[in-house]
C-alpha cells in the first residue's frame, strides 16, 4: 500500500517520470522477491539484468559516455524507490554510483571513455574502498600502500575491508598511501582503479595478487555482498591512478567530494526504508484489532504514525535540499551531513515504530518489517556514522559563522 499523495509535487515532469518507472519496477520485481533473497541471502541476479535494461546504472553518467546524464536530485529520487523495495538493491547501485562520480569528476579524458560506457549499462560494476580491518572513521589511518616499480608500475598492498559489491564487481576504487611520510597524511594518498574478474575469489594473469575473502557474514543487508579485499603484490600501470599522473597524492580529497554525494545516497535510502516501514504500519494499523477496535483507532498508534509521517516527509526534505544545492554548484557539505544524519536515524526510529505496531508479528520472519528491522541499523555506519556526521555539521557551522 502507497501512502496517498496529494496532486502537488515538486518533481519535474521527467523526474515524475522515472520516478514512477522505478517504483513500478520495485511493485512488480523487487518487493516480490526481497523476502526469499533476504532470507536465503541470495544475490538478486534476475533484478540486476532487468536494472541493466532500465539503465539504472548509468543514472548520472552523461549521455556522451552512455547514460542518461541526470543529476543528483533526480538519482536521489531513484534511490528512495528502490531502498523502498530493499535497501540491498539500493546498494548494488550506490557503491557503482561513487565509482562512476569519481570517473566522471577526476578521471582522465582517457579512463572516462574507456570504462565510463561499459558502466553506463552495468556491464561492469564498481566498488569503492577505503575500509580497512582497523580503520574505518579515520581514513588517514589506512595502512594499505602503493609504490612504484620497475618501470613505473604500481604495486599495491593492504587488506581492505567491509566492500559492497566486493566479489563481483569489476573495478574497484581503493585508497592507499603512496606517501606514508606526507604531513598531513591525507596529502600522501592516492586513489587507483583496480580491475578484477567478477565473480573470481583468486585473480590470476593481468589481475594476480587481488584475492577476496569469503564474504563477510551480516545481521541484515543480505543478498549483497560485504568483503575483504587482500591486496598482495597486485600491479597496476600508472594510467590506473585516478586522474592519472596529476592524481597522485589526491585519492583523500577525491574520495572525500564523493562521499559528499555518497551521503546524499545513503539519506535517500534512509528516507525509502522509512517510507516503506510507514506503508506497512498504516496497512497493519487498519487490519490488526484490540478492543473491539482497529489499532488505528487508538490514540496512541495515531500519535506514533503522525511522528512517523513527519519524520520521513522531513527527512525527504533535507535529502532533496542537499542534492538540489550540490546540482547547482553550491557546496552542501554541511547540508549533506544533516540529511544524513537526519534520513538514517529517521530510517531506523520509523522501523522500530512500525516494529512496535506490528506487535508480535514484527518479529515473526513472515513479516516485511522484521528485514526492515535488520536492515535499517546499516545507514547509521555507512558512509560515516552518525558521530561523524555531527563532527562534520558541527566544524562547517562554525567555519561558516566564524566571528
Ligand atoms: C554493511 C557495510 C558495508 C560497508 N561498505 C563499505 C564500502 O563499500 N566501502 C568502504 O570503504 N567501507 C564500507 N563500510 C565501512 C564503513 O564505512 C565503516 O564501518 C564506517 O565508516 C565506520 O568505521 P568503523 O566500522 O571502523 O568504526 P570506527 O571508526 O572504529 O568507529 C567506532 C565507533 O566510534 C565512533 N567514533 C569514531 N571516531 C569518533 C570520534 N572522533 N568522535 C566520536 N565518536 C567516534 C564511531 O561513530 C563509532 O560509533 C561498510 C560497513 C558496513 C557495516
Amino acid at each position: 500500500m502507497a501512502v496517498a499523495e496529494s496532486g502537488y509535487s515538486d518533481k519535474t515532469d521527467d523526474q515524475r517520470a522515472i520516478t514512477e518507472m522505478v517504483r513500478q519496477f520495485v511493485d512488480n520485481e523487487v518487493l516480490p522477491i526481497a523476502e526469499e533473497h533476504d532470507h536465503e541471502d541470495k544475490f538478486p541476479d534476475a533484478v540486476v539484468e532487468q536494472m541493466k535494461e532500465l539503465g539504472l546504472f548509468g543514472v548520472t553518467i552523461p549521455e556522451e559516455y552512455g547514460g542518461m546524464g541526470l543529476d543528483l536530485t533526480t538519482y536521489a529520487m531513484i534511490v528512495e524507490e528502490l531502498s523502498r523495495g530493499w535497501i540491498s538493491v539500493s546498494g548494488i547501485v550506490n557503491t557503482h554510483f561513487i565509482g562512476s562520480y569519481l570517473l566522471m569528476k577526476f578521471g582522465t579524458e582517457e579512463q572516462r571513455q574507456e570504462l565510463l560506457p561499459r558502466m553506463a549499462t552495468g556491464e561492469i560494476r564498481a566498488a569503492f574502498s577505503l575500509s580497512e580491518p582497523e580503520v574505518g572513521s579515520d581514513v588517514q589511518g589506512i595502512k594499505g600502500g602503493a609504490k612504484q616499480v620497475d618501470g613505473g608500475d604500481w604495486e599495491l598492498n593492504g587488506q581492505k575491508m567491509w566492500v559492497t559489491n566486493g566479489l563481483r564487481s569489476g573495478l574497484v576504487f581503493v585508497l592507499m598511501k603512496t606517501d606514508p611520510n606526507a604531513e598531513p597524511a591525507y596529502k600522501g594518498m592516492t586513489c587507483f582503479i583496480t580491475e578484477k574478474e567478477p565473480g573470481a575469489a583468486e585473480n590470476t594473469g593481468d589481475y594476480a595478487g587481488l584475492t577476496v575473502p569469503p564474504q563477510i557474514r551480516k545481521m541484515g543487508y543480505k543478498g549483497v555482498e560485504s568483503t575483504e579485499l587482500v591486496y598482495d603484490g597486485y600491479r597496476c600501470s600508472p594510467d590506473r591512478v585516478l586522474g592519472g599522473e596529476q592524481g597522485v597524492g589526491e585519492g583523500f580529497v577525491q574520495m572525500m567530494d564523493a562521499l559528499e554525494v555518497g551521503r546524499v545516497n545513503v539519506a535517500a535510502r534512509g528516507v525509502g526504508i522509512a517510507q516503506r516501514a510507514l506503508e506497512l504500519a498504516l496497512r497493519y494499523s487498519q487490519e490488526r484489532k484490540t478492543f473491539g477496535k482497529p489499532i488505528a483507532a487508538h490514540q496512541a498508534i495515531q500519535f506514533k504514525l503522525a511522528d512517523m509521517a513527519t519524520k520521513v516527509e522531513a527527512a525527504r526534505l533535507l535529502t532533496l535540499k542537499s542534492a538540489r544545492m550540490k546540482d547547482a554548484g553550491e557546496r552542501s557539505d554541511l547540508e549533506a551531513g544533516m540529511a544524513k544524519l537526519f534520513a538514517s536515524e529517521t530510517g531506523k526510529e520509523v522501523v522500530e515504530e512500525s516494529f512496535r505496531i506490528h506487535g508480535g508479528y514484527g518479529y515473526s520472519k513472515e513479516y516485511e518489517i522484521e528485514r526492515l528491522y535488520r536492515d535499517a541499523p546499516l545507514l547509521l555506519i555507512g558512509e560515516g556514522t552518525s558521530e561523524i556526521q555531527r563532527m562534520v555539521i558541527g566544524k562547517k557551522l562554525l567555519q561558516r559563522n566564524k566571528i
